[in-house]
């Protein structure tokens, strides 16, 4: 990402620090060369050159940037599995991608975690936004991401024989873990997203409290990630899949939905952040009917909804960490629609 040169002065707002101070009125924010120098109230301000640009905030606030913890910007209003996987080649996908990272910007988003990527987009959009020849969050970038074959991602029937080329790499055991793993570190990303358990989507096969990768399986997903230095997270809802990871040493854990006691205990062992990531469920409540979502799917989601918001109270409460994301690119919680 290119930095600007010059001063520039953001004033007459309100400042939300971000923390639990208190905001403050009238503030001033000063940028030298693209990094913030002052940030506090206007009569403590240092002394601005005539030259500098001047933006004025209109008594509105003034907000830190903010940083989408859970993002897939090659999701385009998914609705249907072709729309992960086979409504778009790679060129449209690319440029959608471009967009969605553009727009997550200009929506307050200076940092951004890929939470999978189709094909391997994002770790070409971070260059591409780190050159200045695209714009869009600072981006940690992850791939394909790695589930069980028959598992949540694995969608197509055979008889399509089409697999799932674009977005996941599927797996039967820890010699083809590995391999996958390989092949994501010769793509260059920096996470590697996997699908230890299924989700409310997949209510027959794969439900929320179903396991999609053994423990086997995730371990040698982990310890090959980890001698390249790469990070891993995972899809993680039921309990069981939750402890897997946590075992296996995962460094993150996406959804959290079902903990407990033991769960936790885990997580705060290693002090692993976990990505609740509800409003997902939440749009999925709300506007999944408009898009032909069964009653069995959205009573699924109502389902990790709250198991989902009462671990992440537990998190929060015994000290842990979360991390905030949406997991927007979907038709009902499309990207700009950040709550
Ligand atoms: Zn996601």
């Amino acid at each position: 990402m290119k930095l600007a040169t010059g001063t520039t002065v953001i004033s007459n707002g309100t400042l939300f620090v971000g923390t639990d101070s208190p905001s403050i009125p009238n503030a001033t924010v000063v940028i030298k060369d693209g990094k913030i120098v002052f940030a506090g109230p206007e009569k403590s301000a240092p002394t601005i050159e005539p030259s500098a640009e001047k933006i004025d905030a209109l008594g509105g606030t003034i907000l830190p940037g903010l940083v989408e913890a859970h993002f897939h910007p090659t999701y385009f209003d998914v609705a249907a599995l072709e729309d992960l996987d086979i409504k778009y080649p790679v060129e449209y996908v690319t440029l959608l991608a471009a967009a969605n990272a553009k727009l997550a910007l200009e929506c307050g988003y200076t940092a951004a975690r890929s939470g999978g990527s189709l094909f391997n987009i994002d770790v070409w959009l971070k260059k591409a936004i780190e050159c200045g020849i695209s714009s869009g969050p600072r981006l940690v970038a992850s791939g394909r991401e790695i589930c069980g074959v028959g598992g949540l991602m694995d969608w197509n029937p055979d008889f399509r024989k089409i697999g799932m080329d674009g977005l996941v790499l599927l797996i039967n055991g820890a010699d083809e873990a590995r391999a996958a793993v390989r092949k994501l570190v010769k793509d260059g990303v920096e996470w590697v997203k996997t699908y230890p358990t299924g989700d409310a989507a997949s209510p027959d096969l794969n439900d929320h409290h179903t396991l999609c990768m053994t423990f086997e399986e995730m371990n040698a997903v982990v310890a090959t990630a980890h001698n390249h230095g790469l990070k891993v997270t995972g899809h993680c809802r039921a309990n069981a899949g939750i402890k897997n990871a946590l075992r296996a040493g995962y460094d993150a854990i996406e959804h959290g939905t079902f903990m407990d006691n033991e769960a936790l205990d885990l997580l705060l062992k290693r002090d692993v952040p976990c990505v609740p990531a509800l409003y997902f469920e939440y749009a999925s409540i709300e506007h999944g009917p408009k898009y032909g979502m069964s009653k069995s799917v959205i009573d699924g989601h109502k389902e990790t909804l709250e198991a989902g918001a009462e671990s992440a109270k537990m998190i929060l409460k015994a000290g842990g960490r979360l991390g905030m994301g949406g997991d927007y690119g979907f038709a009902w919680n499309p990207h700009g629609d950040y709550a």
